[in-house]
């Protein structure tokens, strides 16, 4: 590991109380990581550093729903406002929708605010180090005032999205992606955004009401043009746009083109001892789905809980890391398909290199299996309960891999038992005593029997009548869930 050296060669000093996790980057996934693990009450430090770019981005309105949740309420505020999204895809145009357009710069300022706020020690840090310690993790960094600092740590949360160190051989990556940007002027008043396939890739305009961008992206895995020939390649993929044409009228682009990597991957190493990585850290999906945000909150969600188990209930690490290695490898796979499913709507261009690539990557496995009572089981698999992985009984089905364990509150694998217990009842009868052993509402239970009913496992009627993998105990073999393949 190289250190850090300060200004005055002094040696490196702790800047605070020890932290028991040390997180860097201060992005949606660090920031919300940070926040869940100091309520967890864990002593948590957050580095902050890296320069970003101006940016624009559409966030999806459970990116809201989901930091109002979470009670991170600045960062909520700081999200733009829903504007209509025009589509045109494969010539057609699709159904106007609404993205949250969002600049990115104060939605972080927000973010570390509501880091604070909460607790977190926040620090600037610059040439971070990272290496194996005593305790879990040593981190070396350069503070704001140039001084070397040292911090053990039980555990090091590794959040610096895209830019965070790691070899790309181990990762599992899609077609390399690349997404070329310039600043459009002239168009800025009329916010909004568009998206518009071409014959080498798709597009992305986006105006606020004070700023504009388009953003290009484009196969770039047998390389892009130099950089001095990349505004004329701008330009000429431009004119092929009339949607986005037609919405910057008489706008023009402006300024220096930026290129920045768009390419879907999961890391491979998520975890090691000491270590965990989070949010685009951990994985990353194309941005075409316009859920990266989304994603990198749902995966802090988890991350708090696997860090909590593995600092406070060591003996579950094993579990901890199923889950989590799992979680991440269907998800993953699950948005890939889903994007596969989307570029081989586009048909005009199957022999171009962009289209052909992406039309058949990661493999033909449909996204979403239908929910059939084929494949079905009662298996024992890790879950998220109180802040910790814990083993629960879920119900496994070839459309959930990963097993559901609660529907609207009711444990699905109990509410089987106690309906096996009383076949042939009327359910009238039964349902206010089964809700009563479930500690759930009549409601919530009626929620969870249309589930088992929709999946096969309870057949529609007045009487109990289970069958499938609910009729006896410990019935059907769990499938596994599905792992990445690389390529
Ligand atoms: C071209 C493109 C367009 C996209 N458009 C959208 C979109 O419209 N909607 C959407 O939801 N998602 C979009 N995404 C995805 C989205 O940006 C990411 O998925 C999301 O920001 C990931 O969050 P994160 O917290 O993991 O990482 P990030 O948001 O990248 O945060 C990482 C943090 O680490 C910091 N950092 C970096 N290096 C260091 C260092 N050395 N020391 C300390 N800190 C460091 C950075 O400054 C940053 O604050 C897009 C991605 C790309 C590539």
């Amino acid at each position: 590991m190289r250190t850090p050296q300060s200004r005055s060669g002094g040696p490196a000093r702790r800047a605070g109380p020890p932290s028991e996790v040390v997180v860097a980057g201060a992005g949606p996934a660090g920031v919300l990581t940070a926040v869940l693990l100091v309520r967890l009450g864990l002593e948590v430090l957050l580095l902050t550093g890296g320069r970003q770019r101006p940016r624009i981005e559409g966030l999806s309105q459970r990116v809201v729903e989901t930091l109002k949740a979470q009670g991170l309420d600045r960062a909520a505020a700081a999200v733009g406002p829903p504007l209509p999204r025009e589509v045109l895809w494969n010539g057609e145009a699709g159904a106007r929708n609404l993205e949250h357009v969002t600049a990115r710069a104060p939605f972080d300022a927000a973010l570390l605010r509501d880091a604070e706020a909460s607790g977190v020690r926040v620090r600037e840090a610059r040439q971070l180090a990272v290496g194996p310690g005593p305790e879990g993790a040593v981190v070396d960094y350069l503070c704001a005032e140039g001084r070397a600092v040292r911090e053990e740590a039980r555990l090091f949360v590794e959040a610096r999205g895209r830019a965070a160190p790691g070899a790309k051989a181990r990762q599992t990556r899609g077609p390399e992606t690349t997404a070329i940007t310039r600043r459009i002027v002239g168009a800025e008043r009329r916010a909004g955004t568009a998206l518009e396939s071409f014959r080498d890739g798709w597009a992305w305009y986006v105006a606020d009401g004070e700023a504009a961008f388009l953003q290009i992206f484009v196969d770039s895995g047998e390389g892009l043009p130099k950089r001095a020939a990349l505004p004329a390649f701008f330009d000429r993929a431009a004119a092929r746009l009339p949607l986005i044409g037609g919405a910057i009228g008489a706008g023009r682009a402006q300024g220096a083109v930026t290129t920045r990597n768009a390419t879907p991957y999961l890391t491979r190493d998520l975890m090691a001892p000491g270590r965990l990585r989070v949010g685009d850290a951990a994985l990353a999906i194309d941005p075409l789905s316009g859920h990266g945000v989304f994603q990198a909150l749902g995966s802090a969600l988890a991350a708090a809980a696997v860090a909590n188990t593995l600092l406070r209930r060591p003996e579950r690490g094993a579990l901890a890391r199923r889950f989590y290695l799992e979680r991440a490898e269907t998800g993953f796979l699950r948005a890939c398909r889903t994007g596969r499913d989307f570029y081989a709507l586009e048909t005009r261009w199957p022999e171009r290199p962009f289209w052909r690539a992406r039309a058949a990557w990661p493999d033909r496995t449909p996204a979403h299996p239908p929910a059939t009572a084929e494949g079905v089981a009662v298996v024992p698999r890790p879950v998220v309960e109180a802040g910790l992985i814990a083993e629960r009984r879920v119900v496994v089905t070839p459309d959930q891999p990963r097993g559901i364990w609660r529907v609207d509150e009711a444990p699905l694998a109990e509410l089987i038992d106690l309906l096996r217990d009383r076949e042939g009842r009327p359910l009238a009868d039964c349902a206010a005593e089964i809700a009563g052993r479930l500690a759930v509402t009549e409601g919530q239970l009626a929620t969870a029997l249309d589930w088992l009913r929709a999946r096969g496992l309870l057949v529609p009627g007045a009487r109990v009548r289970l069958q499938g993998a609910a009729k006896s105990p410990g019935e059907g073999a769990a499938p596994r869930p599905e792992v990445a393949s690389p390529g």
